[in-house]
């Protein structure tokens, strides 16, 4: 009787502590996959992020892929990116909160981007950055997959006046899928962005970073253009008088495109009538 009460006991008690570590086991994977909210983020931010992938879209710098994302206005830690969606689809109610990380807060059984991990990991490393915008711009291609440099041809573009560092996914982790899809490319990634405004991705496309969602998208529309205007004048042959680095520099000093708020009025205007 007795030896059967201490086995009892001893069962109940490897009993009870499978179950306590099963929970723990559980509690922590949960926590790991959905961190709490920041709280609601200023309803501004999200009109203007809805818009900036409708934007981008419309204006041919994002197709079916691509992405655009948000910090948060209230936590440095956490930002804003829409679920897994064509861009021009995108609605308020598709936008999620992420830590950097890039797990969601609430996902509600939706999708995720894939190479959300760009964002992330740029927001990590770059406390400036309130806007990151992914996209696969063919213009942008041939200068991420040869040794022709993407510099600026004209005032639109002088925030590449510092240069265009280009990513090699496969120098760091050999045969991928080439997809920026975990936390460890990410952090590459940003590396190899640095402080620049923007980094391209040999074989895939771009990540562009901004102060604001206007700047992000505003430079990914004009480096898209300058890569155009570059293949076109590299194609006429002759020699080509670029942008001076000090050039580029005194009008970024003068203030870079008014901050691009002239054309995201007419942007965003166009992109909600639709
Ligand atoms: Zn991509």
């Amino acid at each position: 009787m007795v030896i059967s009460s201490n086995s009892m006991t001893k069962t109940i008690t490897r009993r009870s502590f499978l179950v306590s570590s099963v929970v723990t086991a559980v509690s922590t994977a949960f926590a790991a996959q959905a961190p709490a909210t920041a709280g609601a983020p200023d309803p501004k931010l999200m009109e203007d992020l809805v818009a900036a992938y409708r934007i981008l879209a419309q204006q041919g710098v994002l197709d079916g892929f691509g992405h655009v994302s948000a910090r948060h206005d209230r936590a440095a830690n956490r930002f804003i990116m829409s679920r897994s969606l064509a861009p021009e689809l995108v609605t308020a109610s598709d936008l999620i909160e992420f830590d950097l990380d890039a797990n969601p807060v609430d996902p509600r059984g939706r999708s995720l981007y894939s190479e959300r991990f760009i964002h992330a990991e740029i927001y990590r490393a770059r406390a400036d950055v309130k806007a990151v915008v992914h996209n696969h711009a063919p213009s942008l291609i041939p200068f991420g997959v040869s040794t022709v440099p993407l510099r600026p041809m004209y005032h639109m573009a002088a925030f590449i006046g510092n240069g265009v560092p280009v990513f090699d996914i496969r120098k760091s982790f050999g045969m991928t899928d080439m997809l920026v899809s975990d936390s460890r490319k990410g952090r590459a990634l940003a590396e190899a962005l640095g402080n620049k405004t923007a980094v391209l991705m040999r074989g895939h496309g771009v990540a562009v970073v901004g102060s604001t969602i206007p700047i992000a998208v505003g430079r990914s529309i004009y480096l898209d253009l300058n890569a155009r205007i570059e293949a076109q004048a590299i194609g006429l042959g002759g020699n080509i008088t670029y942008l001076d680095p000090q050039e580029a520099q005194k009008m970024m000093d003068s203030g870079e495109n008014r901050a691009y708020e002239r054309p995201w009025e007419l942007w965003k205007a166009k992109a909600m009538s639709k």
